[in-house]
């Protein structure tokens, strides 16, 4: 039987990352992935000359170099930073709301943003400071919790970090009220909600505040060739670290010691049985616990199931053949909404019909060659707040996936004046079915558990010790303690790699 010292289950962002810090970390490690290529979401595909991106929109807290972001201080340490070319997102987003007569363009940069925002609504500059000063103190409280591997001295949290400890407990909502700002710059800050994916009335504000900032004061980038480019670059480093890697291998069982349950081993779906003391999921626990693992403590079936799924994606992809000039798709990134009200929004996203919210890319206007001369990508991304994909019957699916796709394009026409539909020469669509099929996500979910106040951020943070239920299981990707997004899930894996060599030096080998 093959021994490694850890196994990793998944080559999403949050394994290729945790595999690489147990290598640094001097573990022998075996990363298995059921797919064919690595990334899961972070990955691209070919349909005629486009390459499509499969998910990223863009990237935050990387920065340049004279402004590097957290994430771009990571990705020097596990040494990926030089493998991988990057392009900045040009601006932050385009909010449109036709139904509240709202259409706003936001910058990157936290002053020109205030600047900005003071523009279209004069009077929030006071509460727009106080909103970024405190986001950024969020900001530097998580780095002092990932830094004490999540055993926050409560002494320290208090004296250094009392804004962050005073609004840990809140939703979003609450603290813009709180702050007073006008409800209009709450409009148009909201604008982010749907990347995380809770009704900003159950979404804690550190969560939010902490991604907003990374977005604003640094900028959002993606790599030059999708990002494809960033999961090779961690394969490259896997590879060589000494590590070893299958793929088209799925994990199909983890095998437990009948005396204290903790980890024995991973049974591969070729039947093989690798001997290993410490695994690594960047899978859902639901999979986990119903599906991999035989005697589970009801403790943990019970904390898995109070948990709520996040939005069920859906995602569909054009490829043009025209311009965006001639197009008249004038920004990167849109934001397009029934209602800036994210608590109305969210419960028409339960349903088919009434969800006609959208989050679009163009490409291009990023990256002009990303595609041939004279052509365009775009990407529209869509949530489903309830299991509705899952009631589609066979007989129905493709008549539900073309109006879907029909009512995006025509949304994205009328709110935009673009004139995108004679243009189509490529299109493909990834529905919450797609999704669950390629990463086994339940019900085709994108972003984990959902992002609740007590389920947010910091309690994760703060709890990452008690999760530590199964001797040897720890997790990394969007299901974990940082929740979901590219960098959150890279920081989830940093942190689940750099405990599992603790743990396999403090519990022995
Ligand atoms: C359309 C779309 C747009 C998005 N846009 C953005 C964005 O702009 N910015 C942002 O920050 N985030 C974005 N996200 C979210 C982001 O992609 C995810 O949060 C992140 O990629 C999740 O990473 P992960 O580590 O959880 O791994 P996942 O990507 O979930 O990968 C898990 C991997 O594990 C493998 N696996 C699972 N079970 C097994 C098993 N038993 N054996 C072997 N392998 C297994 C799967 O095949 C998969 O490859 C987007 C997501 C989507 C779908």
């Amino acid at each position: 039987m093959k021994k490694y010292d850890a196994v990793v289950i998944g080559a999403g962002n949050g394994g290729l990352v945790a595999a690489i810090r147990l290598l640094q970390g001097g573990a022998k490690t075996l990363l298995v992935e059921k797919h064919n290529l690595p990334g899961g979401f972070a990955t691209s595909f070919r349909r005629g000359r486009f390459e499509f991106e499969a998910s990223l929109h863009e990237l935050n807290d990387y920065g340049p170099d004279n402004n590097k972001g957290d994430v771009h201080v990571l990705f020097e340490e596990l040494g990926v930073a030089d493998k991988i070319d990057w392009i900045q997102i040009p601006d932050a987003y385009r909010v449109i709301c036709q139904n509240e007569k709202l259409d706003a363009r936001m910058p990157f940069g936290v002053d020109a943003f205030i600047d900005q925002m003071e523009k279209y609504v004069p009077g929030s500059r006071t509460s727009m400071r106080k909103f970024f000063d405190l986001a950024e103190e969020v900001r530097l409280a998580q780095a002092y919790t990932s830094s004490v591997n999540g055993n926050a001295d409560s002494k320290i949290m208090v004296r250094d970090y009392g804004n962050f400890v005073r609004a840990g407990s809140y939703s979003v909502n609450e603290v813009f009220k709180a702050l007073k700002m006008p409800l209009k710059a709450r409009r148009i800050l909201s604008a982010y909600w749907c990347y995380l994916g809770a009704s900003l009335d159950d979404m804690s504000f550190v969560h939010y505040a902490s991604m907003v900032n990374r977005y604003i004061m640094r900028g959002a980038s993606t790599p030059k060739m999708r990002s494809h480019e960033i999961s090779l670059a961690m394969v490259e480093r896997i590879r060589e670290l000494g590590g070893d890697i299958l793929l088209n291998t799925e994990a199909v069982k983890i095998l437990t010691s009948p005396k204290d349950g903790g980890v024995e081993g991973v049974v591969l779906d070729n039947g093989e049985e690798i001997a290993t003391h410490h695994i690594v999921a960047n899978c859902a626990p639901h999979l986990v616990y119903g599906k991999l693992m035989d005697h589970v403590k009801e403790e943990e079936i019970k904390s898995t199931n109070a948990r709520k799924f996040a939005g069920r994606g859906f995602t569909m992809f054009l490829g043009l053949d025209a311009d965006p000039d001639t197009l008249g798709v004038e920004d990167y990134n849109y934001f397009l909404y029934d209602t800036t009200d994210s608590v109305k929004q969210y419960e028409m996203m339960k349903t088919i019909e009434g969800n006609n919210a959208q989050a679009t890319v163009c490409l291009n206007r990023a990256l002009p060659d990303a595609s041939p001369k004279g052509t365009s990508m775009m990407y529209f991304t869509t949530l489903y707040m309830d299991d509705v994909w899952g009631k589609v019957s066979p007989e129905n699916y493709q008549k539900v996936k073309n109006y879907v796709a029909d009512k995006m394009i025509s949304r994205f026409e009328r709110d935009t004046g673009a004139h995108i539909r004679e243009h189509i020469e490529e299109i493909s669509i990834a529905t919450p079915m797609t999704y669950a099929r390629y990463c086994l996500h339940p019900e085709g979910v994108i972003y984990g558990y959902e992002s609740q106040y007590w389920d947010g951020l910091m309690p994760r943070l703060q709890m990452m010790n008690e999760d530590y239920k199964v001797r040897g299981l720890r997790f990394a990707g969007g299901y974990s303690m940082r929740l979901s997004g590219y960098s959150s899930a890279y920081f989830s894996g940093d942190i689940s790699g750099r405990q599992t060599v603790g743990d396999i030096k403090r519990e022995g080998k």
